[in-house]
């Protein structure tokens, strides 16, 4: 099952990537993680990548491009992956496609996690964080057992300044603009499944799996 994911910051795309990877056995690639994975091996594509991110630069699309093309033909991704926060512009998905097609991977669905704006503010203005050790709290959802302290390492925890409805609206706004072309891009093609993701995780998942074809 060759997968991807999409969503805005809050829509709870990390715990259904969980969740997905373990049902279908396939590896979550996100591609934040497979860039600093580079960097950090100093493969030629990392150094190449570095040299930008150096220079203040964003790393170019041919360089992102293949690292993924890379990635997606490890034997890990025999069984299918999960493409998580690429492609991100219309340009990146008629690439991608080029790719896929070229390695034999082509994306099967595309999953887009819709959550109602008031649900995520509550996301996200409830958050906070750990910024000793970088654990996750919400004053409502998973409170930390003493208000504002870490359960973890016993720091105090922060709000971040950006986790605010305004922020949040910025952010949506941006979302939206960037990703529509690509939604409407696989749209064209007929496989974007929406998901409503303002339910909880278990919800949310029985929607994955009968978009994915295996009903709960
Ligand atoms: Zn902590």
């Amino acid at each position: 099952m060759n997968i991807l994911i999409m969503g805005p910051a809050g829509a709870g795309k990390g715990t259904m990537s969980d969740l997905i990877i373990k049902e279908f056995d396939i590896p979550h690639i996100s591609t934040g993680d497979m860039l600093r994975e580079n960097v950090r091996n100093q493969t030629e594509l990392g150094v190449l990548a570095k040299s930008y991110m150096n220079a203040g630069k964003l790393v170019p699309d041919d360089v992102i491009n293949a690292m993924v093309e890379d990635r997606l033909q490890q034997p890990d991704c025999q069984k299918g992956y999960l493409l998580d926060g690429f492609p991100r512009t219309l340009v990146q998905a008629e690439a991608f496609e080029k790719i896929a097609e070229k390695i034999g991977r082509p994306v099967e669905t595309v999953l887009a996690l819709n959550v109602d704006f008031d649900i995520l503010a509550e996301r996200i203005t409830g958050r906070r964080i750990c910024p000793k050790c970088g654990a996750i709290y919400h004053i409502k959802n998973k409170p930390s057992r003493t208000e504002g302290i870490c359960d973890e390492c016993g720091a105090e925890l922060i709000q971040r300044k950006d986790d605010t409805v305004e922020q949040l609206k910025v952010r949506m706004d941006e979302y939206e603009n960037s990703t529509k072309p690509v939604i409407d891009f696989y749209e064209a093609k007929g496989l974007v499944s929406k998901i409503d993701a303002s339910q909880n995780a278990n919800a949310t998942f029985a929607q994955v799996k009968e978009a994915l074809g295996k009903v709960a």
